[in-house]
């Protein structure tokens, strides 16, 4: 898709509350009635309704394709089930496009009433439309068909959503009104529906983060028990912190309101959407009130609320699906690493400045991403803008072989990438200069209700070099688009910090190994281990998630998807590998693991005698520690 054409899109999203709906070249008064009914939604289990006033005729019908922020065609079409169409009462038939399988098309015939649409959407647990038995989160672009048209961007929904008895719910759409458990949402535009999920469940708290001010902001809050949803007020002055420092670092807002929707299940896997308005995010039922919990959740919602700026408001030019409402064309995501990395980078520093991660664990974050970036094997034949072309197809990638296929890493190698671009811009301008300036340049006014500006990666150049004058172009060429053996460690060695190894485990590794099971041998033996639920069922302790090709463990013929059965002749427990690496330490033994190679048993040696081993930042008193003043808050909130 050519850039002329995506500018002249966008300027169509611009032309907000058209009265008419077009279908095809013949406009249509009215809206399209939705109504979804999520009574069913404990069993996974949505219906939906919708009347189209379609005139007699052909129509094709969109299913969501390439989703916003999923930046792949995640639409889960498979999932639409029992679809029927009818008019006046009799059935109209409809077939699916064979090349585009999101598509249906039918040819409507005369008739009084509209074109009535019925189907189910059946929602596995992993999907980002999904219910446990306390809570839902709804995602409309899965519950959603649109006409498509050369004007469907001006198509206006008239929504409404029936939620289980007595559910509370948060949304960035504005209600109409309740009646009973169904509420009736205002008519809303296809972009700004996609763009505004409903959090709703039996355990709902919402918080409201600043009162009486203008815009407002919300904090959302649904868990699988009354429990999780009990914010503490200290993490709640966080939260409140956070506005007020993404205000003071990009000096305006690109919304009307905020809504920051948390589902905290166990059985939902974590994750996080943004949209213009509101994010998207799910996190372990002990989020908010159990301490590894709290730190495993870090920095995810100020990274999703980052989004409004940096991915919504301004967004690559090839990301802009959902700003024409064309769902269906492929998306170009080679801008990645400035759309998810710059974000990964000011939600981690916003993550630090509002007392939602402590400055060690700030520090712990930016080595664990240095190390695992660095021991990385795939980064000798992948250059970083290569993950973000293949986004698509990464964030669906296996783990095994991982390391050596490289995975969606224009998140934490861009990070280090982005906090380099900082020093380099404070150590150039001796500390009156920083990259909250080109942020506020680039992110920041006029501001006002939700728009998007898009840009290339000149203008990213561009920007930079009107702070501060370098070889922005040859600097992005030389760690994004070229393939680097070592990652990006200059923004350490500049914020006056040195990437260190040492037997201490970091406390945020600590807390993800508690949280996930999923253990980390991957800077000695080169190995990650999952216990509980394996890939090849539950309950099996040992499996191997991945090796890093070159390190002890691969040297000695271990390969991902291998299972540890004993170490040094006794059955495998994650301790006893841990005893087994201090028993070799500094001496000549070797490690004996018998390992589980699909229905075969080896016993392997691995020659490696340098203990427990894992990154962390110490501090080079020669320089100047750039790396603490960056995560300083820039407000005096308290
Ligand atoms: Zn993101």
């Amino acid at each position: 898709m050519s850039a002329s054409r995506l500018r002249g899109r966008f300027a169509l999203a611009a032309v907000v509350g058209l009265a008419a709906v077009r279908v095809g070249a013949e406009a249509i008064p009215g809206p399209i009635v939705i109504a979804v009914d999520a009574t069913e939604a404990p069993r996974r289990l949505f219906h939906v309704r919708e009347s189209i006033p379609a005139p007699a005729g052909a129509l094709t019908l969109a299913y969501p394709k390439w989703i916003p922020g999923e930046h792949s065609p995640a639409g889960p079409i498979t999932d639409l089930v029992g679809l029927k169409l009818s008019r006046d009462g009799r059935p109209v038939a409809w077939k699916r496009v064979p090349t585009d399988v999101w598509l249906f098309t039918c040819d409507v015939p005369a008739g009084a009433g509209p074109l009535e649409v019925a189907y189910d959407y059946v929602a596995p647990l992993t999907s980002q439309t999904t219910a446990t038995a306390q809570l839902l989160i709804l995602n409309w672009w899965s519950v959603i068909l649109y006409p498509e048209g050369p004007n469907d961007n001006a198509t206006l929904f008239s929504p409404s959503l029936r939620l289980p008895a007595g559910w509370k719910f948060g949304t960035a759409l504005p209600v109409l009104r309740e009646t009973g458990d169904t509420i009736a949402f205002a008519n809303a535009s296809l972009v700004k529906l996609i763009d505004s999920p409903v959090l709703a469940g039996a355990h709902f708290n919402t918080v409201d983060l600043t009162p009486g001010e203008k815009p407002g902001h919300w904090l959302h809050l649904a868990g699988d028990s009354a429990a999780a949803v009990a914010i503490a007020p200290e993490d709640v002055k966080h939260y409140q912190r956070l506005v007020a420092e993404a205000q003071a670092l990009f000096g305006a807002r690109h919304y009307d309101n905020y809504h920051f929707l948390l589902a905290l299940s166990d059985h939902i896997p974590s994750n996080g959407l943004e949209h213009h308005e509101s994010s998207d995010n799910r996190a372990a039922e002990r989020a908010l009130t159990d301490d590894d919990a709290k730190k495993v959740l870090g920095t995810l919602l100020s990274h999703e609320y980052v989004h409004s700026w940096n991915g919504k408001y301004r967004r690559p030019v090839g990301l802009v699906s959902g700003v024409s409402a064309d769902y269906q064309p492929p998306v170009d995501s080679r801008l990645l690493w400035v759309y998810e990395g710059l974000t990964e980078y000011l939600g981690d520093v916003l993550g630090a400045r509002s007392g939602l991660r402590t400055p060690e664990l700030y520090r712990e974050n930016i080595a664990l991403y240095a190390a695992q970036m660095d021991a990385q094997a795939g980064r000798a034949w992948r250059p970083l803008e290569d993950t973000a072309t293949s986004a698509q197809l990464l964030y669906w990638g296996r783990s095994d072989w991982a390391d050596w296929r490289r995975g969606v890493d224009f998140y934490p190698e861009s990070e280090l990438v982005w906090l380099e671009a900082d020093t380099i811009i404070r150590q150039k301008s001796g500390g009156k200069k920083s990259l909250d300036d080109f942020v506020k340049a680039f992110h920041g006014a006029p501001g006002g209700p939700p728009s998007v500006k898009t840009y290339q990666a000149e203008d990213v150049v561009a920007a930079l070099n009107a702070i501060v004058p370098y070889d922005w172009a040859g600097f992005f060429r030389a760690r994004v688009s070229d393939v680097a053996p070592r990652a990006p460690l200059g923004g350490i060695e500049n914020g006056g910090w040195k990437l260190v190894y040492n037997a201490e485990a970091p406390d945020l590794t600590r807390a993800g190994e508690e949280e996930s099971k999923l253990y980390d041998f991957w800077f000695s033996l080169g190995i990650v281990v999952q216990d509980g639920e394996g890939t090849s069922g539950e309950g099996e302790d040992g499996r191997i998630q991945d090796v890093i090709p070159g390190s002890p463990a691969a040297v000695a013929g271990i390969g991902p998807g291998m299972r540890l059965v004993a170490v040094d002749g006794r059955r495998y427990s994650e301790k006893r590998l841990r005893d087994a690496l201090h028993a070799a330490q500094g001496t000549q033994e070797k490690i004996e693991l018998l390992v589980e190679n699909v229905d075969t048993f080896r016993t392997y040696t691995v020659d490696y005698h340098g203990g427990e081993r894992y990154p962390h930042l110490e501090r080079d008193p020669g320089k100047t520690d750039w790396i603490s003043a960056i995560g300083k808050p820039l407000t005096t909130k308290p």
